[in-house]
């Protein structure tokens, strides 16, 4: 008795979380399989910018989804505030490698 209320329990909780994710992403469907794909494949990442020698912007060729490397070497998502981060940082980047530059 109580195994079947647990199971029906889950089932209420399932059927809940599919309707709110059809929700989510009616208004882009093309957009949410591709994230299907990308959370049971993996994102498929191709870099988009590149800030330094060690630190680059990716976006994944399938949903879009914009991450970068941080300093730590990890892979962290895109925000206004790592964007800002990384621009200041190209071009910091872009003047340390003109000053090497022999005359
Ligand atoms: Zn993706």
């Amino acid at each position: 008795m109580l195994f079947i209320d647990f199971i029906q329990f889950f089932f209420y909780i399932y059927c809940n979380q599919i309707k709110k994710a059809m929700n989510n992403s009616s208004p882009k469907k093309s957009l949410s399989l591709s994230g299907i794909v990308c959370s049971t494949l993996g994102h498929d990442y191709v870099i988009s910018r590149k800030i330094t020698n060690h630190i680059n912007e990716y976006r994944c060729a399938q949903c879009g989804k914009e991450v970068t490397d941080n300093f730590n070497g990890n892979i962290e998502n895109l925000t206004f505030k790592t964007r800002e981060i990384n621009t200041s940082l190209a071009l910091f980047f872009q003047k340390k490698m003109r000053r090497r530059l022999p005359a």
